[in-house]
């Protein structure tokens, strides 16, 4: 069928129609070689909205041969004539952006007012913010012998291997494909099976602009198109976002090709409520920190809220308040605050720990908010956040990442226990710590075991801000100039005798 009209669509139904069972190889959007396609389902209600098509190794093939052929002139360009054309994808994006914002939140459950068309548009600032560092890819001179004229210099590593998830695939999406391209390496990109639609609407519009070639993109599910393009020869960098356990398969096949990863993986990040916090202040970071708009599908989700036992009761009764206020319901609605989980799968796993928290680990649970009554959402797949209280650190609610609605207050009273439980965790993405104690605030922002910490406030990832975990959270930045030069760049050195 014909391909969809690139004007702005802001009817998401008629789009993911439009899109259905294409990937974009070489500028063009074709079918999988198999002929094969998969359900994509709008989860508030359960319907199929259009088809992904089914990748697998033959397009990956594909694929990696048209950016492979693709880099060898786009590797050559002047940077900043590539930073331009990526400067007008951010532009053409931002044209894009209520349409963008209305398919993924279709697509995804997210609601469009609170979490889609915030996302919309920071894909477009991160093509912006990228361009501008094309001037940056500097190397350096080094004053190692008076009778030699040394230097370093950045070159493209060549073809990009980018695996995405669902839970925020536009941001994510740009915080890899911006800096590669602009770096001069091309891209092969790989969504997530459960959100394909909205990441190929984004690529359709940047081969409206850049050459055709210098980014494809693959819908498909993980071992079967996913772990080829980490395993292709001719693929030398990859960048995954998603879960500990994919990243550790994709890290030893990469491993195997010593070739460069970056990971960017789970979390449960702690938030630390000091007796002298703001406690407004705080609970506004506890509802934005635990995305429960996005129900609670972050890698950063404040999923751990540690606050001292003398602030405590106020801290739960305002959580409980502020969240019982909040809207569950129709994604696509502007007065809906919190939308839906994104898939069956995650939901069993959601609920699953729920029931564990009240069931076998006796939690209490605080459940807020309220569900939809529309029947039209009778089969979606809303969760009612839960305030989860009484359980220790060492309990499964506390230690896991659930990447649902669902948050742990753990009660405390002294600082080095609290700084040892909150450090106490496999992973080390984020944290945050809310006092007005100059001294407290040193000291923890000093020892937290996390690759981005706050002191009262929580802004989410923004381009220029460099973001990345440690621990199981992951290896490698990204979103800034320095994560550019070290991820998809190589250095060489290069010395001239002057004798
Ligand atoms: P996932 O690991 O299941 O899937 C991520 C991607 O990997 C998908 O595109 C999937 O198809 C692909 N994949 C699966 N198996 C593969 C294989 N063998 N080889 C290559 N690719 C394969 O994760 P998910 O459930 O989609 O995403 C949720 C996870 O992502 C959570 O753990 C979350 O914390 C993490 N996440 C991290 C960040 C961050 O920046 N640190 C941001 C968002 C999400």
């Amino acid at each position: 069928s014909s391909e969809p009209s690139l004007t702005p669509n802001t009817d998401p139904y008629a789009l993911a129609k439009a899109l259905s069972g294409r990937h974009l190889i070489g500028g063009k959007l074709v079918p999988a070689k198999s002929g094969n396609s998969f359900e994509v389902i709008d989860p508030a209600t359960g319907s199929v909205i259009g088809y992904g098509a089914e990748g697998d190794e033959q397009d990956v093939n594909e694929a990696v041969a048209n950016a492979a052929a693709a880099q060898k002139e786009w590797g050559k360009m002047r940077a900043r004539d590539r930073g331009a054309l990526i400067h007008k994808c951010g532009e053409v994006l931002q044209d894009h952006v209520e349409e963008l914002g209305r398919l993924i939140a279709l697509e995804t459950g997210k609601a469009l007012r609170t979490e889609s068309r915030v996302e919309a548009s920071i894909l477009a600032d991160a093509f912006l913010f990228h361009a501008g560092l094309a001037s940056e890819l500097k190397g350096e001179t080094v004053p190692h012998h008076p009778e030699m004229l040394t230097i370093t210099v950045r070159e493209p590593i060549g073809v990009v291997g980018a695996i995405i998830p669902w839970n925020v695939p536009l941001l994510l999406m740009a915080l890899k494909i911006a800096p590669a391209l602009v770096a001069g390496n091309t891209v092969v990109v790989k969504s997530a099976e459960e959100a394909p639609l909205t990441v190929l609407r984004v690529c359709q519009i940047l081969a409206s602009v850049l050459p055709a070639g210098c980014f494809n993109m693959l819908s498909g599910f993980g071992p079967e198109c996913g772990a080829p393009l980490v395993a292709h020869p001719k693929v030398g960098k990859v960048t995954f976002t998603g879960s500990v356990e994919t990243g550790k398969i994709v890290y030893k096949t990469a491993a195997d090709k010593l070739i460069p990863v970056t990971l960017e993986l789970g979390g449960k990040s702690p938030m630390i409520v000091m007796k002298d916090a703001d406690i407004d202040k705080a609970i506004g970071g506890a509802v934005t920190g635990m995305r429960f708009t996005r129900q609670g599908q972050s890698c950063t989700a404040a999923s751990r809220m540690f606050v001292h036992a003398d602030v405590h009761d106020e801290f739960v009764a305002k959580l409980r308040e502020k969240v019982d206020a909040m809207v569950m319901g129709d994604p696509l609605d502007e007065k809906t605050d919190i939308g839906t989980i994104i898939s069956p799968e995650q939901f069993s796993k959601v609920k699953a720990y729920i029931d564990h928290g009240k069931g076998e680990e006796g939690a209490e649970a605080v459940e807020c908010s309220a569900m939809p009554t529309d029947p039209k959402f009778k089969d979606g797949l809303f969760v009612r956040p839960v305030v989860f209280l009484g359980m220790t650190n060492d309990s499964k609610l506390a230690r896991e990442e659930i990447f649902g609605p669902v948050t742990c207050v753990l009660k405390w009273t002294d600082e080095e226990e609290v700084l040892a439980a909150a450090n106490d965790s496999d992973y080390g993405l984020a944290a945050t710590v809310w006092t007005n104690n100059l001294k407290a605030a040193l000291t923890f922002t000093e020892k937290l075991e996390a690759g981005f910490v706050q002191v009262n406030q929580n802004l989410v990832v923004q381009p220029g801000l460099s973001y990345g975990g440690i621990k199981q959270s992951g290896i490698g930045k990204e979103a800034t100039l320095e994560a550019m030069l070290e991820h998809f760049t190589k250095k060489k050195t290069i010395i001239f005798n002057k004798t």
